[in-house]
């Protein structure tokens, strides 16, 4: 089977929509989820539910066999995830998968900010386990930024602390279809890829974007990180997650997600969507 796993998230809705889009039977489809409710509509549609939970090692026995596809879609419980992915990644080398994929971080182990510790570290556990493998370094999504719209249309402001960074970011489903690729085609074993958008761009050319959409007067304002941390905190963004996001900005600032190898829109076989699109799509 191919299995995915975080299945029920965002990506990996797209993924298995992709997989059978691509025309791989339902039935040779296997979704790994934690809460089975939520992936009612999946089973409905002929997926074969395992259930298990990342941070609950006894239940991922059993949930691959040999021969398996794997795609380990990274979890998002920040500050848990390496003995989560350890766990996952003991069980696919107990089952004997025949790949297991990854969605780990642009750059990796060049990717010196703190959100891209336990990704590096996933990696070097896949690197260790023996298992064939291919890591899918995916870069931001174009909807960290246009999922939060709403303040910046309130303000008028994009506000960050990324200098004159530029980000090569493209839409979730670009990602998808490039892990779909990987799943569904051959010869990708042992490979790296460093997934990110055609485009880079920077706020200023962001905020342009959302006035020329908008026909309002939105600006960038590029503030310092404590003042960034202090909008964070004050929008609700938990303390350890705002900091995390501040860091994230400053290795935008030093040019760390604005890599354009073109990995993606080979693997896709199309350019990667434009920016212009998600913001279009989310007003
Ligand atoms: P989501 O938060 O939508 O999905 C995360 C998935 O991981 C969910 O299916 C979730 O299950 C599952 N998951 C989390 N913890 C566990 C656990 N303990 N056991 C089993 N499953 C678990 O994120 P996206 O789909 O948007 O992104 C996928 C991953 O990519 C993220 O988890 C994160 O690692 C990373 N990411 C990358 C970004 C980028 O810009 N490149 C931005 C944000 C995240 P459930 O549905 O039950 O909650």
């Amino acid at each position: 089977s191919i299995v995915v796993t975080g299945a029920t998230g965002n990506l990996g809705r797209l993924v298995i929509e992709g997989l059978l889009a691509a025309r791989v039977p339902a039935g040779d489809i296997a979704a790994v989820v934690r809460d089975k409710g939520k992936a009612a509509d999946l089973a409905e549609r002929g997926i074969e539910l395992r259930i298990a939970d990342y941070s609950a090692p006894e239940t991922l026995n059993g949930v691959f066999a040999a021969g398996d596809r794997v795609l380990m879609i990274s979890g998002s419980e920040v500050g848990q995830r390496v003995p989560q992915h350890r766990a996952v990644i003991d069980a696919a080398r107990a089952a004997g998968v025949s790949l297991l994929a990854y969605t780990g971080i642009l750059g990796g182990p060049a990717a010196d900010f703190e959100l891209a510790t336990e990704h590096k570290a996933t990696e070097q556990l896949i690197v260790d386990s023996g298992l064939p493998h291919t890591f899918l370094r995916n870069g931001w999504y174009h909807e960290n930024y246009t999922e939060h719209l709403a303040p910046v249309l309130a303000h008028g402001a994009v506000v960050a602390s990324a200098g004159e960074g530029r980000v090569a970011s493209a839409s979730r489903a670009d990602y998808a279809a490039a892990a779909v690729a990987v799943l569904t085609g051959e010869g990708h074993e042992g490979k790296v890829y460093e997934l990110s958008g055609d485009v880079a761009w920077s706020f200023a050319e962001y905020a342009a974007e959302i006035a020329a959409q908008t026909g309002k007067d939105i600006s960038y304002a590029d503030v310092p990180a404590e003042q960034h941390l202090a909008v964070l905190t004050g929008a609700g963004v938990p303390e350890p997650m705002a900091a995390v996001l501040v860091d994230v900005d400053a290795a935008v600032a030093r040019g760390r997600l604005a890599g354009t190898s073109g990995d993606l829109a080979r693997l896709i076989g199309r350019p990667t969507t434009p920016i212009s699109e998600a913001v279009a799509a989310a007003l």
